[in-house]
């Protein structure tokens, strides 16, 4: 196998390993090889096929990526199969926009048939998309042969689970409010809206308005309550006032008005100095007030209505003390209108506009737009008390953004409170990366979780499988195909809407069953994922039984209260089990400034631009090692980016091509027994690198384990190579072979994070297997690692460090040999090993390193120039240039060259005299006097020392 792409072109380099894969399976026989092996369970969390994918999913797939190839390297049998999200909002709005409808009315006018048929066909749309960047990415899954959440067999799956938790008595009708959208007309689930920062600060009118007390007692009969709210749309349903009755409230007089509010709310609005008297808020209990619009209510509703009740949620740190209740457009005053028998007067149609029984001013308009409209009429009915600015935060849409309400709904729940201390309990099972979630962010979220609203008032989803009989009201939850089939004698092709809409049974009393309007919260199938994308139970049973819990998952951290939450209740309902033992969750992506990326504002760069450019090995390496894995946010840098290429990609092919020139004869990859201090310590080195890799990852710490690689290539570089390039050109095989065994251990190291490159050099180094993601994970010697040997090697280069510090202050060339290093401090080690100071000798360019608590200073260089030095310096920078010519001219160590020369007397004298040395040092088969000659092709003239020279050099290409 020939790599055509090279070293210096990665785009090139990545698109021929992902030919090689596809060409020879290699993703399917990394999987296929490792078919008896212990198994590792991972669930990849469905994709909408509706938007391309963005950084956010290359985070996502990348992760998905490492952590399942460095397992399989471990020996695990790890399934890797794509999924598809098809249902829900996201698909329906394309749809409506598609087809230039809006709203139910619409849909159900051109037909629910024509409807989902047009999502069916739109699932998918970017499907395409997805493979291509998974593939670009380098993602090993099983992307053709995926499952969808839109099969008969997945909704089946779905439907049984549904009965199931029905069976355990669960899953209830009720009547709840929640965040509604009438846009999609359909609530939304408490955690659909905590999931994304759904809430935007809103400033808008607040207003106090005065409900007329109706007492047999004179001075009260005289009196308003004063009530304050932020949406004077919901005051025509006010059906209560709520006050809290453990507050003091005052009476006071404002020029001929008489108004009631509680006592430590007056000062705000300038009224303390007016009380006429104090009354205590259990006084104020069951008073009744002139109604602000009279709603059509029946007799026994009417006596109920329009009265003040007590109620703890009101507090004393905003508005008068006293809270309009609306049952249908609050939680609390659903709650409180419950608790006292209070009917729902829903005003609003579902599109969100006022129906016909409303105030005639406000009939047909929108429930915003009514605000204005309600607050000039209670104005010009002298029933307004005051208006002020108030900024508050109001939730929105998350998908279409518009502005939502609390509205009281017909809806099925799961009866999570049921279930609640069992998930808290499992919880423990669970470790959470990062760890602070598992008490945090998940575990107060389960604390606070509300019954799980699971259905929906639409279209395109799985239909909620529930039958009603429509003269006794009683229930049926079908659990299966065949069950349905059965109880209705019909054949079922296709369990979505409309057709299951048509297929009805009968009850034992005689009458009709019908299935309930509502389908299923795509939530519910994202938590079915474990065992709906086997078609359990109806088939799979024994793949099942192994497949739960899964050992990884991982997303962004929204997830934590969306689908790790929703799986971990239907887990812990069906099975009594953790559906997972170890969570990433990664922070989100926003561009350089800090801004949430935004394909509008273009305000980030492409991602296939940066991939072309830098390669995806690239990529994946920096998000791997950004804070963005430990759930912090990461601002996307691309000048960052070059660098992660340039510190590792590329400073590691560097290192390896050095290699290819000196590696002789075919690879040997058995462990190298090279005693040379640079060898031992680089073995060293590589060995802690695959242990603290290896830690890293049993561990899902991404971010440690990916930010080790830099260090390691840097030391392989810059020392260990360095040090060694001498001992390299001259032939010391033992230290080549113990090179080769490095680059190559280092490749399968690598494999996990940056599968290309690491592919590219296991190939072309010769490894044995076919593919570097066929290898086992390497094993590390902790016998060797040497503490002692790396923490000498420490010390010996900041020895270094300083004496070229030193160097370069008094103004010498590297390339001029001094006569002596003197160093006051070392270790006993440091001092006696002779390795480390040739090391220190060769590096600094001393003749003599000398250590002794004795000398002065704690460093001190010799900086007298003897003849003999200089004369050596000269020599030395007369090789660097011949070394240039060798290198602009692209010769290669191995290339055969005669140079000849031609300087001042001095020169000459000195060539003449060192030339063999010389001819040696730059491998070349001789060096000679000579006149300059035009015709030698490689010449040039250098100034040494301020003397002229003239260099030419022949080839004898090899
Ligand atoms: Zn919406
Ligand atoms: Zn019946």
């Amino acid at each position: 196998m020939v790599f055509e792409g090279g070293e210096n072109d990665p785009s090139k380099r990545e698109k021929e390993v992902i030919e090689f894969w596809k060409k020879n399976g290699i993703f399917e026989k990394s999987v296929e090889q490792r078919k008896n092996c212990p198994v590792f369970n991972f669930y990849d969390g469905p994709p909408f096929a509706t938007g391309l994918p963005h950084y956010g999913h290359i985070l996502a797939s990348t992760i998905k990526d490492v952590v399942p190839r460095y397992w399989t390297m471990k020996g695990r049998y790890i399934t890797r199969r794509w999924g598809w999200d098809c249902h829900g909002l996201p698909i329906e709005n394309i749809v409506e926009e598609k087809l230039k409808i809006s709203g139910k009315k619409q849909i159900e006018e051109i037909g629910i048939n024509v409807f989902n048929q047009t999502c069916r066909e739109n699932a998918l749309t970017c499907a395409h998309d997805w493979g291509k960047m998974v593939e670009r990415i380098g993602r090993f899954v099983d992307f053709e042969n995926s499952y969808k959440t839109m099969d008969n067999s997945y909704i089946e799956s779905v439907w049984w689970a549904i009965k199931e938790i029905w069976k355990k008595g669960m899953i209830y009708e009720g009547k709840k409010v929640l965040l509604y959208c009438p846009r999609c007309e359909t609530p939304l689930s408490n955690f659909e809206v905590a999931m994304d920062n759904s809430y935007k600060d809103l400033t808008e009118e607040s207003v106090v308005v005065k409900f007329k007390i109706k007492s047999d007692d004179a001075e009260l009969s005289k009196a308003s309550l004063l009530a304050w709210t932020t949406t004077p749309w919901t005051l025509p349903s006010n059906l209560a006032l709520a006050i809290n009755p453990e507050f003091v409230y005052v009476l006071v007089k404002e020029g001929e008005e008489y108004l009631i509010l509680a006592k430590n709310r007056a000062k705000n609005y300038g009224l303390e100095e007016n009380t006429i008297k104090e009354i205590s808020g259990k006084d104020l209990v069951g008073l009744s007030y002139e109604p602000l619009y009279k709603a059509r209510l029946s007799e026994e509703e009417s006596a109920k209505v329009y009265k003040v009740l007590p109620a703890d949620f009101v507090t004393a740190e905003d508005g008068t003390g006293i809270v309009h209740i609306a049952p249908a457009y609050g939680e609390d005053d659903y709650k409180l209108g419950a608790k006292f028998g209070l009917p729902v007067l829903s005003l609003l149609n579902n599109k969100g506009r006022f129906v016909e029984e409303s105030p005639e001013f406000i009939r047909g308009k929108k429930f915003k737009e009514s605000d204005e409209f309600v607050k000039k009429d209670l104005f010009q009915r002298n029933l307004l008390y005051k208006t002020e600015k108030t900024t508050h935060p109001y939730p929105f849409c998350w998908r279409c953004g518009t502005a939502l309400y609390y509205n009281a709904i017909p809806a099925w729940f799961i009866n999570i409170q049921k279930v609640k201390s069992r998930l808290i309990e499992l919880n423990e099972n669970i470790n959470w990366h990062p760890d602070h979630l598992k008490y945090g962010r998940f575990q107060k979220g389960l604390e606070s979780a509300p019954d799980w609203n699971i259905s929906r008032n639409r279209y395109w989803a799985s239909p909620l499988p529930i039958w009603r009989c429509k003269e006794c009201g009683k229930l049926e939850v079908v659990g299966s195909i065949a069950e349905l089939e059965k109880l209705s004698g019909k054949k079922v092709e296709d369990l979505h809407r409309p057709f299951v809409d048509e297929i009805n049974f009968s009850c034992e009393c005689g009458g009709l069953m019908e299935r309930v309007p509502e389908v299923i919260d795509c939530w519910v199938e994202s938590a079915s994922m474990p065992f709906a994308e086997l078609h359990y139970p109806f088939e799979n049973k024994e793949v099942f039984a192994k497949r739960l819990p899964a050992q990884f998952v991982a997303e962004y951290i929204a997830q934590t209260r969306a689908w790790f939450y929703v799986m971990h209740v239907m887990s812990t309902i069906l099975f009594d089990k953790v559906p997972f033992e170890n969570v990433v969750t990664t922070g989100t992506m926003l561009n350089e400034k800090g801004e949430k990326l935004s394909k509008s504002k273009k305000n980030y760069p492409d991602p296939w631009g940066v991939i072309e450019k830098y390669g995806a090995d690239s990529l994946r390496l920096y998000l791997m090692s950004s804070l963005v894995m430990k759930g912090e946010d990461l601002c996307f840098s691309e000048k960052d980016l070059k660098e992660t290429y340039q510190k590792n990609i590329l400073l590691f092919l560097n290192v390896y091509s050095f290699y290819k020139t000196y590696q002789q004869g075919p690879a040997d990859f058995s462990l190298p027994q090279s005693q040379h201090i640079l060898d031992k310590w680089i073995l060293s080195k590589l060995n802690r690198f695959i242990k603290e890799t290896t830690e890293k990852m049993d561990g899902y710490d991404v971010v440690l384990a990916a930010r080790n690689i830099e260090g390691f290539i840097n030391d392989l570089s810059t020392w260990y190579l360095r040090r060694s390039r001498s001992r390299f050109k001259e032939g010391d095989a033992e230290g080549i072979k113990t090179f080769g065994y490095v680059i190559f251990q280092t490749a399968k190291v690598l494999a996990p994070f940056a599968p290309f490159v690491s592919e590219y050099v296991y190939k072309t180094i010769g490894g044995d297997k076919e593919s570097v993601h066929l290898c086992d994970w390497p094993v590390f010697d902790q016998n060797l690692i040497d503490d002692k040997l790396e923490a000498d090697m420490e010390e010996t280069r900041n020895i270094i460090t300083e004496a070229l510090r030193l160097r370069a202050e008094a103004g010498f060339k590297v390339k001029q040999p001094l006569a002596e290093l003197k160093v006051k401090k070392a270790s006993e080690s440091v001092q006696t090993n002779v390795s480390f100071g040739e090391l220190i000798k060769e590096e600094v360019n001393v003749k003599k390193v000398s250590f002794g608590g004795q000398f002065e200073k704690n460093m001190e260089l010799d900086t007298e120039l003897t003849p003999e030095l200089k004369e050596e310096g000269l020599l030395r920078e007369i090789s660097r240039q011949i070394q240039q010519i060798r290198k602009e001219a692209g010769l290669t160590p191995k290339d055969e060259i005669l140079v000849r020369f031609n300087g001042s007397v001095l020169l000459n004298q000195i060539l003449e005299k060192n030339k063999k040395a010389l001819a040696k040092d730059v491998a070349a088969k001789s060096l000679e006097s000579g006149d300059e000659d035009a015709s030698i092709k490689l010449q040039k003239k250098v100034k040494i020392s301020g003397d002229e020279l003239w260099l030419g050099v022949e080839v004898n290409k090899k």
